[in-house]
């Protein structure tokens, strides 16, 4: 039976102030409130019949109401309405044991946003001195107490920390037996429009590759985001082309008050732009491209001469 997949954004508010945080400009919007939460909740599972739920934020785990959530979710499992929970999480919240505890029984995967290996860079990228310390309780929380395969790692890219991606990935490994990572590339929107902390595509290419490699000579599963093949060296093109090529586009969701309700496929084609160039490109016609901010960040970054680099 297939479930349609709705990822809800609960609101902005959040423990951690990323440099590179997507939704900065949404920061005054106000978060729903619990009952708006269950309204969605609802109107999807009436829309659907049965769904399965993403939670994200903003970081839901911060919220006072964050028991009664977990509850009315729990409701919804236990009637059959929501098959599968995963949550979006910066993780710090989930050392706290009572907090754990009332995720562990609704909450069926985990994405947990980790940015380094290197406490300093790590907390340096979320401005929150304590960060790495948290994130990493959680980790060491969870990974004793459920399956790893339940848990998976995201790093996003930034000047800061892409040197060190492969280390992140070794880290959370050898530390905790993770074998699921995702390598995010950075989508140039609020505090992160900045050229101090989106790379180019040119710079992280050898790290990314270096990276991509690591994990899937140690079994590690990558998911790859905004990634284009031109970035790849050959061989694990050929990963990327298969894992576009799989990946579930089909997510409708609720992405606050500014955006309302959003159809991830739309946003997807909207989204993303390619240069003059791309047209000579051999796989221009399964390439999403850049995000459109990226190419206005950086226009004469010409992506196609990576690929006849690396050809
Ligand atoms: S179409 Fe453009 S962005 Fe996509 S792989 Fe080719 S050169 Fe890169």
């Amino acid at each position: 039976m297939s479930y349609q997949l709705v990822d809800l954004k609960v609101g902005f508010t959040c423990n951690n102030n990323c440099i590179h945080c997507v939704v900065s400009d949404k920061r005054n919007e106000k978060d729903l409130s619990l009952e708006a939460i269950k309204k969605i909740i609802e109107d999807y599972i009436d829309q659907y019949n049965q769904i399965n739920l993403t939670l994200t934020g903003g970081e839901i785990t911060y919220r006072e109401d964050y028991r009664q959530i977990m509850q009315f979710i729990k409701e919804k499992k236990n009637r059959g309405s929501i098959d599968f929970v995963d949550i979006q999480t910066n993780g710090r919240m989930l050392s706290h044991d009572k907090i754990l505890e009332e995720t562990l029984s609704v909450v069926d995967f985990y994405l947990i946003a980790l940015h380094s290996n290197n406490s300093e860079i790590h907390d340096y990228i979320t401005s929150c001195q304590s960060s790495f310390l948290e994130t990493t309780a959680a980790l060491a929380k969870l990974t004793s107490m459920i399956n790893v395969k339940s848990i998976a790692i995201q790093t996003v890219i930034s000047k800061k920390n892409y040197k060190g991606l492969k280390d992140v990935y070794k880290f959370v490994r050898e530390q905790y037996g993770i074998l699921e990572c995702n390598i995010t590339f950075p989508h140039p929107l609020g505090v992160a429009y900045d050229m101090e902390i989106i790379p180019t595509y040119h710079e992280i290419k050898e790290d990314v590759n270096d990276a991509l490699k690591y994990c899937l000579e140690n079994d590690m599963n990558p998911y790859l985001e905004a990634l284009p093949y031109c970035v790849f060296e050959e061989k694990l093109r050929i990963y990327a082309l298969e894992y576009y090529k799989k990946r579930n586009q089909n997510v409708v969701g609720y992405g606050g008050e500014k955006d309302g309700h959003i159809d991830y496929k739309i946003v997807n084609e909207e989204g993303y732009a390619k240069y003059d160039t791309c047209k000579k490109c051999s796989y221009d016609n399964c390439c999403l491209g850049v995000w459109k901010e990226y190419k206005q960040l950086y226009p004469l970054k010409d992506m196609y001469s990576m690929l006849s680099n690396n050809l």
